[in-house]
């Protein structure tokens, strides 16, 4: 097991200004384990109720996601709902219920604790923290987080972040953690905190990447049709890290390559409701993305 994966998998309403879709599938672990799948073959964390529906169990398994982390538990699958303005970079919760992952305590199955990479997708910091205390040396912990935690768990989330290789965020949630308006200022705060990456999604003005010694930034893939935001960021994360872990190195060439699949993952992700245009996706489509991002960028 080289990717390990840890996030929620939910059900979501969500509601754009052209449409409403009620109980579907996301979860940051569901849409960052499907992105990461067209490079590795991640093991996944995570708990779902009787609700969760099958079939998403049976493609994890078609895409060669090992779900033996994955827990059914009687109860409910974590709910979320938001909803976009015209803006589809503003987005507002509107209920958030926590059912089955109240009482989940994380075991991780013994062929996980071996991981390289482990990605403390979104999700409770107290859980990304008991996973992190479950693995045995990994060359390389990423962390995502919301601003649901940054609001209600900022001690426990920094708690976490001083503990982690990586740091990807939005540029909201940055500025919300460090109090700094600048995004650059910003992520020099963050690498004070702990990460020696950090990553700041920038949603349709595309990614920044800062590191003690280089920066790098990547534009958003330029696209007219966004039907729905969701799981962009964890996508981003799945795509960013599931290259890594394939390519097996954290050269920086490699970082910067993993940055434009994260990029070309989460341009994927927003172009369908939920998880369908993850689930309709081919590597072919990401390879001829990508050399179309080295044409934009070319000059
Ligand atoms: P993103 O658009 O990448 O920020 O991720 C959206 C996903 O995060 C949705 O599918 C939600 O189900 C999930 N989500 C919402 N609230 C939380 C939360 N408090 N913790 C973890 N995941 C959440």
């Amino acid at each position: 097991m080289s990717l390990v994966i840890v996030g929620t998998f939910n059900l979501d309403t969500i509601e754009t200004p052209q449409e409403r879709r009620e109980r579907i599938v996301g979860g940051s672990g569901t849409y960052c384990c499907l992105a990461a799948s067209f490079f590795t073959a991640p093991g996944i964390v995570g708990v779902v109720g009787e609700d969760f529906p099958k079939d998403t169990l049976e493609l994890f398994k078609a895409k060669g996601i090992d779900t033996e982390g994955l827990l059914v538990k009687p109860g409910k699958t974590f709910f979320w709902e938001g909803r976009y303005e015209d803006d589809p970079n503003k987005r507002t919760t509107i209920a958030t219920e926590v059912n089955v992952l109240k009482s989940f305590r994380p075991q991780l199955p013994d062929h996980y604790r071996d991981a390289d990479i482990l990605f403390l997708a979104n999700i409770d910091p107290d859980l990304q923290e008991d996973i992190l205390a479950q693995v045995n040396n990994p060359r390389l912990v990423a962390m995502d987080t919301m601003n649901y935690w940054i609001q209600t768990r900022a001690a426990s989330l920094l708690n976490v972040l001083n503990k982690v290789d990586v740091f990807f965020a939005n540029d909201e949630e940055v500025r919300m953690l460090t109090g700094e308006l600048n995004l650059i200022t910003a992520g020099k705060r963050l690498l004070e905190k702990g990460p020696s990456l950090v990553v700041i999604k920038k949603g349709e003005h595309g990614a920044l990447l800062l590191s003690k010694d280089f920066v790098f930034v990547v534009p958003a893939y330029p696209s007219e049709t966004v039907v729905d935001p969701t799981g962009a960021g964890d996508s981003f994360g799945g795509g960013f890290l599931g290259y890594l872990d394939n390519v097996d190195s954290y050269a920086e060439e490699d970082i910067r390559k993993a940055v434009v699949y994260g990029s070309i993952l989460a341009s994927f992700t927003i172009e369908k409701f939920g998880i369908d245009r993850l689930k309709s996706l081919s590597s072919d489509e990401i390879e001829s993305r990508f050399a179309e991002f080295q044409k934009l960028v070319t000059f």
